[in-house]
């Protein structure tokens, strides 16, 4: 409802309908959900943390909050400065202190999802990362910080690209010029800041220059920008140790690409690749994770368990590689990336998303009957095999995606990256080909 009256003020002519975005924002707003263990939940009141529309919204509420009940209120002549951030407020009161326990009262009466916690003080208030204090009849600021804040800055040494790492001190030089109003309120900060920044391994070096450079700007950073449409393209590419290769050879053929009038000027910005932290911690854990055993064995109860044995690991017949078989397997497991080996030590490569014991029969047969011109049956029947030589195991059990998505497409990529891996690609294998248009 709030989202509704904030667009029907726009100007004239509207490009996008209202009722077209509202819809948007609902979906948006109540089609949350989370996983605890195996279930799921859906989030019926509130919104969900997190969310990218949540900030907007809490200040679209709070704003008509204030429309409607503090601007009109008998309390607001008692109120000398009111700002607010999001659904955090500052105010300075010149009523008596009951009256503003009044107020606080009243305040907190007017809307059941909106309750004010409040701190009070004559001469001195802590507001996000401000502190404002009142001496000798002046409003004077400096930097707050939680004393539980921990020193989170960037190490020096993160593999973070060189130019990030000494802006850092750059823009924190200049945001702590922006809180401080005195100049040496400024340089007493900057001290505990250079420490800082030292603890986490900036050379003294950079740290000067950016220190340096904001004492004498405060008043330019109150500017308005007029910084312009900027008609550069801008080239996003994960950070990696070929990031700096990739951009050597667009800048490279830079000239034919800037014959077209959409790329005027370029720039490389750089997103974070996969860290330690991404490949190890997953947020959705699978309860076969946990009982990791590895390996593959046979059932002991079907006709396939005699095409093949216990196993943990497998050696490459020709590379002599050693591969260790992720998950537990036996001749009934399902979803999975195997491999057959045949007396002249080749391998084929094939994924199933029903039991291998199916698979492996369907295989059987067609060489009993050389129904297709596979490779691999072509190959059993050129080399004269017979079908008691057909071995199997399992090298990877591929569990379906928890939170939805195409099986099948995931597990023929598995497949696709053990062929290139095991190399299996006619001659030195069974595949035909390698489908890499999966991949796109
Ligand atoms: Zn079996
Ligand atoms: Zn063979």
């Amino acid at each position: 409802m709030v989202i509704e009256q904030v667009l029907d003020t726009r100007p004239t002519p509207i490009r996008v309908p209202t009722s077209f975005l509202i819809q948007l924002a609902s979906l948006a707003l109540t089609c949350n959900y989370f996983q605890f263990q195996t279930q799921f939940f859906q989030q019926i009141k509130g919104t969900a943390m997190g969310a990218t529309m949540a900030p907007s919204l809490a200040c679209l509420y709070v704003a008509a909050f204030e429309e409607h009940h503090i601007y009109k209120s008998e309390w607001w002549p008692l109120i000398f400065k009111w700002w607010r951030y999001i659904d955090d407020v500052l105010l300075i009161w010149i009523g008596t202190d009951a009256q503003f326990f009044g107020f606080l009262d009243w305040l907190n009466q007017c809307n059941p999802n909106l309750q004010f916690n409040h701190y009070i003080h004559h001469s001195q208030v802590d507001f996000l990362d401000i502190t404002v204090m009142y001496q000798n009849q002046k409003f004077t600021t400096s930097l707050f910080r939680k004393s539980t804040d921990r020193n989170t800055l960037l190490a020096f040494d993160s593999f973070h690209p060189h130019h990030l790492k000494t802006n850092i001190p750059t823009g924190q030089f200049l945001r702590l010029r922006r809180l401080c109003s005195s100049t040496t309120e400024y340089i007493t900060q900057a001290q505990n800041m250079i420490v800082r920044f030292q603890e986490r391994g900036y050379p003294y070096k950079i740290l000067k220059r950016a220190y340096k450079r904001a004492l004498y700007v405060r008043d330019f950073l109150f500017l308005k920008s007029t910084h312009q449409q900027d008609p550069t393209v801008n080239c996003i590419l994960p950070f990696s140790t070929s990031s700096k290769t990739i951009s050597a050879l667009i800048r490279k053929h830079w000239a034919a690409l800037a014959l077209d009038k959409f790329f005027r000027s370029l720039r490389f910005m750089y997103r974070r690749g996969r860290n330690l932290r991404d490949i190890l911690v997953h947020t959705v854990g699978h309860p076969a994770d946990m009982t990791y055993e590895g390996g593959h064995r046979p059932c002991g109860r079907c006709s396939v368990c005699q095409h093949t044995n216990t196993l943990t690991q497998f050696a490459h017949p020709h590379s002599g590689c050693l591969y260790k078989l992720s998950g537990t397997s036996d001749c009934n497991t399902r979803g999975v990336v195997y491999v057959i080996t045949c007396p002249c030590q080749l391998l084929y490569v094939g994924k199933t998303q029903r039991s291998i014991k199916t698979c492996i029969i369907e295989h059987r047969s067609s060489i009993n009957i050389s129904k297709e011109n596979a490779p691999l049956v072509s190959h059993w029947i050129e080399k004269s095999h017979t079908t008691a030589d057909l071995q199997f195991f399992v090298l990877e059990v591929v569990l379906p995606p928890a939170r939805g998505g195409d099986y099948s497409l995931i597990l023929l990529r598995h497949e696709q990256r053990w062929i290139f891996r095991l190399n299996t690609i006619i001659p030195h294998g069974l595949n035909s080909e390698i489908e890499w248009n999966h991949f796109l």
